[in-house]
């Protein structure tokens, strides 16, 4: 084979082996649930040199815009690294309803930041739940549950929407308004043995926020002779004492093991004093995506193979650490930071490196760092989880 034909041949032989890989693990931008991760097939986003950027500033996107009413959102195509989990930043205008739609692709979980909730949800066994909710408090519809959310009162509602799915799109649900609006009349009069004449008039668009009346300040469920579904979708995360209290901070956590219809996701609310630290860490298990509720953090992220990038991120900014990447949050602002986290399981795990370090010897640690035994005697000896300023 003369020279030219065999780079021809070798350029076509490469050709043909992205082709069938690409087939194989999902080209770009790869399919949801792409089982590379699984087949330990290096994602190609993080397989390269350097770390890509794990942040993204939310709250300063434009997202979509109906009076005052708006919907911003992080997924894959804003922050491409964040493929296990998406997040949404909605607010409602008093008057104004995220109209009833499921999600065909992921679970949703949510924080409420300011104002007050009202949602229905209705599960497969028809089982419908109304339920009213205020700032800390947490709601979680798994997939495919259909579902409304409404701002009660005469205050805007703001809140923070997590879907265990980075390739879910917010703007991309099945909305009933959308539904109806695409069928025929005459099926639909069949369908609810009602004149096609009662169609006249409904929404041929998604509708999308719907805006009218303010809700009753009581609820009109639970609806006469409805029952109630075996797992409430709601918990008050800040009315419970925090899970964890140090001198640096303080963490509210939240998983399906006291929240047990939030089967795959985990929510945790961590305070940081100025100068705490939530310490060098992994979670076996689960992708964590961050929204900065309030404060100035750095996030490091340890990506293996030396590669290491750190985030400063600010109120309405978003971070994503994949699992199993070591990372840590620090408060590198003036005044106490808040920081709203989630978990792309239902059971909350992680692995601290002052665990690891006290759960190992000092004689292998010594050796390991070709140290002194002595040196290692000075570490901590139990798990240190949050820091304060001076480390304490
Ligand atoms: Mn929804
Ligand atoms: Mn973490």
């Amino acid at each position: 084979m003369a020279d030219f034909q065999r780079r021809e041949f070798m350029a076509a032989a490469a050709a043909l082996a992205a082709t069938t890989s690409a087939a194989f693990f999902g080209s770009t931008p790869a399919e949801a649930g792409d089982p590379s991760f699984m087949n330990n097939v290096p994602d190609p986003l993080l397989s390269g040199k350097e770390l890509p950027t794990f942040k993204f500033s939310l709250e300063s996107s434009e997202g979509k815009v109906v009076g005052n009413s708006y919907g911003k959102e992080a997924t894959v195509l804003q922050l491409p690294i964040s493929k296990g989990i998406a997040g949404v930043s909605m607010k409602l205008e008093p008057g104004a309803m995220r109209e009833l739609h499921w999600h065909a692709t992921a679970a949703e979980w949510a924080f409420v930041l300011e104002g007050r909730v009202r949602t229905t949800v209705i599960e497969p066994r028809g089982a419908a739940e109304t339920n009213d909710f205020e700032p800390g408090d947490v709601w979680y519809f798994p997939r495919g549950h259909g579902h409304m959310l409404e701002c009660l009162g005469n205050k805007p509602a703001h809140f923070i929407l997590i879907f265990d799915n980075g390739y879910f799109s917010e703007f991309g649900t099945f909305s009933i308004s959308d539904w109806i609006g695409h069928t025929p009349k005459k099926l639909l009069a069949k369908n609810f043995g009602v004149s096609e004449s009662d169609f006249n008039g409904f929404p041929t668009d998604e509708v999308y926020f719907a805006r009218g009346a303010m809700p009753p300040e009581k609820p009109a469920a639970p609806l006469q002779g409805w029952k109630l579904p075996a797992l409430t979708h709601k918990y008050q995360l800040l009315a419970q004492p925090p899970h964890r209290v140090f001198k640096g901070g303080r963490e509210w956590r939240v998983d399906s093991t006291s929240f047990p219809i939030s089967k795959t996701v985990t929510g945790v609310i961590l305070d940081l004093e100025p100068g705490g630290l939530r310490e060098l860490h992994w979670h076996p298990t689960a992708d964590e995506w961050q929204y900065v509720i309030d404060g100035d953090i750095s996030v490091t992220m340890f990506g293996s193979h030396g590669r290491y990038r750190t985030e400063t991120m600010t109120e309405g900014d978003v971070g994503y650490i994949p699992q199993g990447y070591g990372h840590s949050i620090e408060n590198v602002g003036t005044k106490p930071c808040r920081v709203l986290i989630g978990f792309n399981t239902g059971v909350y795990e992680t692995i601290d490196l002052s665990q690891w370090i006290a759960g190992n010897s000092s004689d292998i640690l010594a050796t390991n760092f070709s140290k002194p035994v002595a040196l290692f005697e000075k570490f901590p000896k139990a798990d240190v989880f949050i820091t304060d300023e001076q480390g304490h």
